[in-house]
């Protein structure tokens, strides 16, 4: 499908920057594979200076596919490039480092290389190159300003994915917060000088995939956290929603993230929960397989515990306190019974700082990403394995009926998606793993399908593939008529734009969303179709009046 057409300039548009004449024919093929198995059509070019490459490619013609980690690319290299009049498409990849390279805290925002960093102790602000990881931001921190101090950037792939690939996705992690809660502003490169957005603003740039230009860099305000950090696993049963939405609700006044300025103390003499994560008992059965001890033999305990306790899923509880791990359980739970808001944490397993929280990770962690790479292995003799993940984050208030509308959404998905298992089972085998967010600030818990067949079932896959994609838009349904009844509030997902395209094409068009999403969605388009070409070609036709 042509998505748009956009003559070869004929000089330079648009630019007060001085671009360097760059023979891009010449440059090595890009290589890159998205996370739907497309190849990219592209030639590469890595750079520490971002603007400098955006300008020169522009000014050839070029269409820029920004790359980052590569950790998310999903369907990002679907698109058609005949008839779209360009050069060529040019992947920019900011170049990262071992180590963040330090600059003057008075360094320019624009002038920041793909690799640098400047710390503002005063402000609060950390100003961070778009090729780093925010993993190597916190090291920086860490150094600088003291062991305590760190972004509220928490994706679970902290340590691969680019500062500018979060921005791009408007990436969230269990802690549930966008960057644009902690972003102090973003410095765009679309083919011009080098722009700062900021405010408002950064909605044109946050989530959008890059289709209004390329971040450079990224201004984020930083905080100190306290000192202590604990995990708390609790077999749960996945099924009982009520029991679930008990825990949750009875968890969420420690979930409420208050920020103070810039550079100050989270959480001052409190406890908040970071995360609520979700790990199916299935995904870590798969994960005791493949992994090595420690976490091993602690996932296989876990194992045990859900055995014990006759659960089918793990409630994974993360947080930081000013107090000692166990005065916190002793918080949290009711005395009395010695439940968490009615879950026996009798089988429950604690971790606290250091090497156990690694552990904890490790297998935390481990479980979804076994998930993600068997889905992208096509095993001997089998066609290559279809997948699909949920993806709608769900604000919900702290009652236990609401939540629990919520998850009997889940609920049925999970049945729906075994009935057919079941019913093609010796012609495609369906994986079902559930892993994700459960905090009240972001219900998500991503459930990946992954189909399998033998060479010469093509046509069972594909009816196999359309079924799991209806029953998936049936659970996008579900989710957003529950919170219509319930003042639970869908925001999107992690995946920005897409995710907020696949909830409104389930949805039936963009009508049927709630006036926030429509907002949201309109203001999207405004800012794509703002865009320059050599930026939007990517977007969905929804996005481009296409
Ligand atoms: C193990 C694992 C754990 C994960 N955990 C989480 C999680 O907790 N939360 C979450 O939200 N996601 C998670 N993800 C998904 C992924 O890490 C995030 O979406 C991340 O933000 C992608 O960053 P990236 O640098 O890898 O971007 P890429 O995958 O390289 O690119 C993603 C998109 O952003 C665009 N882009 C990349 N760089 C730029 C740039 N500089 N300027 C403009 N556009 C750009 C690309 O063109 C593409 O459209 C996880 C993935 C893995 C593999």
């Amino acid at each position: 499908m042509v998505r748009a057409f956009f003559p070869r300039p004929k000089s330079r548009p648009m630019s007060t920057l001085a671009a360097p004449a760059i023979d891009f024919s010449a440059r090595p093929r890009a290589e890159l594979v998205d996370d739907g198995g497309r190849s990219l059509d592209a030639v590469l070019l890595v750079t520490a200076d971002v603007a400098e490459a955006v300008a020169a490619a522009v000014a050839a013609g070029y269409a820029v596919m920004p790359a980052g980690g590569l950790t998310s690319a999903i369907g990002s290299f679907d698109y058609a490039k005949d008839g779209l009049g360009l050069a060529g498409v040019v992947a920019i990849r900011p170049k990262g480092a071992v180590a963040a390279e330090m600059v003057d805290a008075a360094t320019p925002w624009e002038a920041i290389k793909s690799h640098q960093l400047a710390i503002d102790v005063a402000a609060g602000t950390v100003a961070c190159g778009a090729g780093l990881t925010f993993a190597q931001v916190n090291d920086a921190l860490a150094e600088t300003v003291g062991p305590d101090a760190r972004v509220l950037i928490d994706l679970t792939s902290i340590g691969s994915a680019s500062v500018g690939g979060v921005v791009a996705t408007g990436g969230m992690g269990p802690l549930r917060l966008r960057p644009s809660a902690t972003l102090e502003a973003v410095v765009l490169a679309d083919g011009g000088a080098p722009k700062r957005i900021a405010g408002d603003d950064l909605a044109a740039v946050e989530g959008l995939q890059g289709w209004t230009g390329m971040v450079a860099a990224a201004v984020l305000r930083f905080y100190r956290v306290p000192p202590s950090e604990f995990g708390l696993v609790l077999p749960v049963q996945g099924s009982d929603v009520d029991a679930m939405a008990g825990l949750l609700a009875t968890l969420e006044p420690w979930t409420r993230v208050e920020l103070p300025a810039a550079g100050g103390r989270l959480a001052a003499d409190a406890t908040l929960l970071n995360g609520i994560e979700l790990v199916s008992r299935d995904s870590l059965e798969t994960f005791v397989e493949h992994a090595q001890d420690p976490a091993r033999a602690k996932a296989q305990g876990l194992l045990q515990s859900c055995e014990y306790a006759g659960a089918d899923m793990l409630a994974c509880l993360t947080g930081w306190s000013e107090q000692a791990v166990d005065d916190v359980l002793f918080s949290l739970m009711d005395p009395e019974t010695e439940t968490i808001g009615g879950v026996t944490i009798e089988f429950g397993v604690g971790f606290s700082s250091g090497a156990e929280m690694d552990t904890f990770r490790a297998i935390r962690e481990g479980a979804p990403d076994l998930a993600r790479t068997r889905a992208r292995v096509t095993p001997e003799g089998r066609l290559k394995p279809w997948t699909t993940s949920t993806d709608v984050n769900v604000a919900v208030p702290a009652d236990s009926g609401a939540i629990s509308d919520v998850l009997a959404a889940y609920a049925d998905y999970r049945a729906a998606i075994r009935a057919l298992g079941k019913e093609l089972a010796g012609t495609v085998d369906v994986e079902l793993a559930a892993y994700g967010h459960l905090s009240p600030n972001g219900v998500d818990p991503h459930h990946r399908v992954t189909l399998f067949a033998d060479v010469g079932q093509q046509g069972a896959l594909a009816a196999a593939r359309q079924a799991v994609t209806a029953c998936k838009r049936a659970l996008i349904r579900d989710l957003l008529h529950a919170a219509e009844r319930s003042g639970a509030r869908i925001t999107g997902g992690e995946k920005g734009a897409p995710s907020l395209v696949e909830i409104a094409r389930a949805a039936g068009g963009e009508s049927r969303l709630p006036p926030e999403l429509r907002r949201r969605l309109d203001r999207i388009r405004e800012s794509v179709m703002a865009a320059p070409p050599a930026f939007r070609f990517r977007a969905p036709a929804e996005l481009t009046g296409g």
